[in-house]
């Protein structure tokens, strides 16, 4: 069973070296009543909140996304995964999942929390991004934090990864104005910057979009994008990109904090000068948990679903191969190395 080790707590950017790939042993078997399952992973996803659960922290919490990983053990994360077998009355073997999981070829769960995948007619790696926890952050972020209306003036920042491109399909789709920010993919592929631009606007279909690495005033650029302001602007990078927004939102203009990625390294988060704006402007700025919407994953699939099947929204994913390759991925999201949302294929079905 090959397993992709935390090594150790991590300060700053995590490397690939704070994780080693090792190979252990463990039974495919689990006893009766004893309310475990064993799955295999199928694709396990990278997901930028796993950088918090890096961090060593004395808070207690009962909050998922912030419990720190066990150095010496496997990480954790979403994942897609087949039940190979099953003590627990809700699953039974067979069944397709998605859910937490460690990162490893095979794992024990014991009191799984998993959501059976009923629909099996699209890609399964979906359900690791748009019919999974990146998607319900998308739809709640957007169609509930935003209270968007037709004709808006729609501002995504990290917009072509997992949860952004989704959040500009949806804008469009509702008939708003949707401008998109992106950066590279590596410094060694020049084109990229435009690639990535090109992808915002042809096969997202957003009315703009810029490449924030190549802007020296993010001031400007939002202007030139929105010469009449930002009525709802979708935050997934914080620091200096929303000290921008901020001035350019317009009067009770919204924003969804939905996470603030460029801060996540740092020792000491970036100064934020502008936000008297919130209370001149009466903005509404309001935080959101993917977690707090698990309940309603069977409304969102009722409007999500019929969208990738009718293919209303497209989905961009960037599928590296093999478990080998998690920790490059997962380091990966922090330098941008990503185009869509990051997955690991583990294994075929
Ligand atoms: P992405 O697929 O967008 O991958 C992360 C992207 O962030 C990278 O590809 C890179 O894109 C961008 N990025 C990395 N570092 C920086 C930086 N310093 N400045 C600006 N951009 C940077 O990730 P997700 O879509 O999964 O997540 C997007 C955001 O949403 C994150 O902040 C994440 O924490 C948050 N989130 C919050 C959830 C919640 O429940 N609140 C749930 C899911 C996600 P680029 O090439 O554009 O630089």
């Amino acid at each position: 069973n090959k397993q992709v080790i935390f090594k150790n707590f991590v300060e700053g950017f995590p490397k690939e070296s704070d994780m080693e790939v090792k190979t252990s042993s463990i039974s495919l078997k689990v006893e009766e009543g004893s309310n475990a399952v064993v799955v295999k992973n199928l694709y396990l996803s990278c997901d930028p909140y796993m950088r918090n659960r890096m961090t060593q922290s004395d808070q207690e919490t009962n909050d998922p996304e912030f419990i720190p990983f066990t150095p010496g053990s496997p990480l954790e994360g979403f994942g897609v995964a087949k039940v190979v077998d099953s003590g627990h009355p809700n699953y039974k073997k067979g069944d397709l999942i998605w859910g937490m999981v460690k990162w490893e070829e095979y794992s024990l769960i014991e009191n799984p929390q998993l959501f059976k995948i009923h629909h099996a007619d699209v890609p399964l790696s979906h359900y690791t991004g748009i019919l999974g926890m990146p998607g319900i952050t998308a739809w709640a972020g957007f169609y509930e934090v935003c209270s968007p209306k037709k004709g808006e003036k729609v501002y995504i920042s990290a917009a072509s990864g997992a949860v952004g491109q989704l959040v500009g399909q949806f804008a469009k789709l509702m008939g708003c104005y949707v401008v998109g920010s992106a950066g590279s993919k590596e410094k060694s592929e020049p084109n990229l910057p435009q690639i990535l631009v090109d992808l915002l606007k042809n096969k997202f279909g957003f009315d703009d979009a810029f490449n924030y690495k190549e802007e020296h005033d993010l001031d400007a650029a939002l202007k030139r994008c929105f010469p009449e302001g930002i009525d709802i602007y979708f935050e997934n990078v914080g620091g200096k990109m929303l000290d921008a927004v901020l001035l350019n939102m317009r009067l009770r203009g919204r924003i969804a904090a939905c996470g603030m990625i460029s801060q996540y390294n740092l020792h000491q988060p970036e100064g934020v000068y502008n936000l008297m704006n919130i209370v001149g402007k009466r903005i509404r700025m309001e935080g959101l948990m993917a977690f707090d919407y698990f309940p309603q994953y069977a409304k969102f699939l009722d409007v999500v679903l019929p969208f990738v099947r009718e293919k209303k929204v497209v989905y961009v994913e960037d599928i590296a191969e093999g478990i080998e390759s998690a920790p490059a991925a997962l380091v990966g999201l922090f330098s941008g190395r990503n185009v869509g949302k990051q997955v690991v294929a583990v294994a075929k079905e």
